[in-house]
C-alpha cells in the first residue's frame, strides 16, 4: 500500500494513537523496537530517530554506534490487540548512518540492493512464503512449554477446539494488519498450524514475515498460549518450514512461463533454478540459520535434504507447483521460519539472477522419490545434499564469494561471527541424547 506520511499522521490523529513502536531487525532477523510518542512521528519522518547501534547483533562497533532509523510510512499499522483508546501502532524503518546514507548492515538495505539489481535487468520478483508453527501451552508461571494443545493432523477440523479459536483470532488480527489470507489450516504434526497469505513484492513480504511472527506470538500469548517458529521443536514429528514461492515478472508477464516450452516452463525459469541449486549449499546458513534447523532437514518428515528440483514430487528441494500462466512459480522448500527473511530473499533472488546471467542449466529434474535411491544411485546422478549441520553450512558460507557479494562484507562477517559463536556454545554442551546413549554403557 502506498500510504503517505500525511495519511499516516491523519490516521494517528483519527485513531487516538498515543505511541508508535519503531522497528527494524538485526542481522539474525530479530525485531528491535522502541516506542516514541505519537507527536514525535512527524519529526521522525523528517529527520529520523537516533539510536545506539552498538548493542545490536551484527551492527556497529562502539566507536561508530550512532545510528538513525528512517520510518517507512507504508509499514504503518495500528496494533489490533492493543486498547482502542490510546492505541499503539508500529512502523518499520530503514537504518541510516548519522549523515543519512544507508547503513550496509541493515538487512532491509541488503534486500533493496538485490531488488535494484533485478530491476536493472528488467525484473521484479514476487514471493509467497508459507510459515508453519507450533501452538503450545504456557506453564503456570507463563513460560513457554512444548505441551501440545491438540492431537490433530493435516487439515483436521475440530469445532470445539480452543486452539482453533486462537488460530482464528490470529487470522483476524493479520487481516486488520493488512494481510490478505489465502489459507489457514492445521498441519501434519499435533499442535502444528500453517497460515498462508497472498504473495507480494520482496520487501513488503519480508516485512510481513516479521510482522506475521510478531502478531501470531502476541495474539497467542494474550490467549494464554505460546507460538514457536522454532524449526524442529519436537522429535519424531514434522518440523516447521517456510517454503518460499517465487515468480519473476517482466513487463507484467511471468518470466517463468512459456506456453511453447516443455511443461510450460521458460528457459529463464530453468536458469533461475540452475542458479539457486548452484548456490543453495553456500547460503543455507542463512535460510536455515540455527543449530535446530538441521534437525528438521532429515528423512521422513517432508523436509528436503537433497539438492534437486522437480515439477512433481515433494521430496525435491525445489518444486514447481502445477499452476501455469501468470501463477507459474518455483517453491524453495528448505527455508525455515527462524531465518532472516530479508537476507534469505535477497540470496534467493541473486542466486536465480546469477543463473540467468550466466545461463546455468539445472541438472535433470528428479521425478522419483529421492529418499528411495541408494547412496550410490544418488552419487551416479550427481545429487548433492544440503549441509547436515549449522557448522557445515557456516563453513560452506565462509568460502562463498557469491554469498559474500550478495550480503555485502558487513552483514557477511557479522552473520558468520554471531553464528559461529552460536555453534561453539552448542557444541560444548552435554546433551540429553549423549547421557541417554552413553552414561550407562560406558
Ligand atoms: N512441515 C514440512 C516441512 O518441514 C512441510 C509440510 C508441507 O509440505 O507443507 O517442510
Ligand atoms: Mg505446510
Ligand atoms: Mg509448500
Amino acid at each position: 500500500n502506498g500510504i503517505t506520511k500525511e495519511e499516516v499522521l491523519q490516521q494517528v490523529a483519527e485513531n487516538d494513537v498515543k505511541f508508535i513502536r519503531t522497528q527494524f531487525t538485526d542481522t539474525l532477523g530479530i525485531i528491535k523496537s522502541w516506542a516514541i510518542p505519537a507527536e514525535d512521528l512527524e519529526g521522525a519522518f523528517k529527520d529520523g530517530v537516533m539510536f545506539d547501534g552498538s548493542s545490536i547483533e551484527g551492527f556497529a562497533r562502539i566507536e561508530e554506534s550512532d545510528m538513525m532509523l528512517m520510518p517507512d510510512p507504508s509499514t504503518f499499522r495500528i496494533l489490533p490487540w492493543r486498547p482502542k483508546e490510546g492505541s499503539v501502532a508500529r512502523i518499520i524503518g530503514d537504518v541510516k548512518k548519522p549523515d543519512g546514507t544507508p547503513f550496509e548492515g541493515d538487512p532491509r538495505y541488503v534486500l533493496k540492493q538485490a531488488m535494484d539489481d533485478a530491476a536493472k535487468m528488467g525484473y521484479t520478483m514476487n514471493v509467497g512464503p508459507e510459515l508453519e508453527f507450533f501452538l503450545f501451552k504456557l506453564d503456570a508461571e507463563g513460560n513457554p512449554t512444548t505441551h501440545l494443545t491438540d492431537h490433530g493432523g493435516y487439515f483436521d477440523f475440530a469445532p470445539l477446539d480452543k486452539a482453533q479459536d486462537v488460530r482464528r483470532d490470529i487470522d483476524f488480527a493479520l487481516e486488520v494488519m493488512g494481510f490478505k489470507l489465502e489459507a489457514s489450516h492445521h498441519e501434519v504434526a499435533p499442535s502444528q498450524h500453517e497460515i498462508n497469505f497472498r504473495f507480494g513484492d520482496m520487501l513488503s513480504t519480508a516485512d510481513k514475515v516479521i510482522t506475521f511472527k510478531y502478531v501470531a506470538k502476541s495474539i497467542a500469548y494474550h490467549k494464554g498460549y505460546y507460538i514457536s517458529f522454532m524449526p524442529k521443536p519436537l522429535f519424531g514429528v514434522n518440523g516447521s518450514g517456510m517454503h518460499t514461492n517465487q515468480s519473476l515478472m517482466m513487463n507484467g508477464k511471468n518470466a517463468f512461463y512459456d506456453s511453447d516450452a516443455p511443461n510450460g516452463l521458460s528457459q529463464t525459469s530453468m536458469y533461475y533454478i540452475g542458479g539457486m541449486l548452484k548456490y543453495i549449499r553456500e547460503f543455507a546458513a542463512v535460510t536455515n540459520s540455527t543449530v535446530n534447523s538441521y534437525k528438521r532437514l532429515v528423512p521422513g518428515y517432508e523436509a528436503p535434504i537433497y539438492v534437486t528440483w522437480s515439477a512433481s514430487n515433494r521430496s525435491s528441494l525445489i518444486r514447481i507447483p502445477a499452476t501455469r500462466g501468470i501463477g507459474t512459480r518455483v517453491e524453495l522448500r528448505c527455508p525455515d521460519p527462524a531465518c532472516n527473511p530479508y537476507l534469505a530473499f535477497a540470496l534467493m533472488l541473486r542466486a536465480g539472477l546469477d543463473g540467468i546471467k550466466n545461463k546455468i542449466e539445472p541438472p535433470e529434474a528428479t521425478n522419483v522419490n529421492i529418499f528411495k535411491l541408494s547412496e550410490e544411485e544418488r552419487a551416479k546422478r550427481g545429487i548433492q545434499s544440503l549441509p547436515g549441520s549449522l557448522k557445515e553450512a557456516l563453513d560452506l558460507m565462509r568460502g562463498s564469494k557469491f554469498t559474500k557479494e550478495a550480503l555485502g562484507e558487513h552483514v557477511f562477517n557479522g552473520f558468520l561471527k554471531a553464528k559461529n559463536a552460536e555453534w561453539d556454545s552448542y557444541k560444548s554442551q552435554v546433551h540429553q541424547w549423549e547421557l541417554d546413549n552413553y552414561l550407562s554403557i560406558l
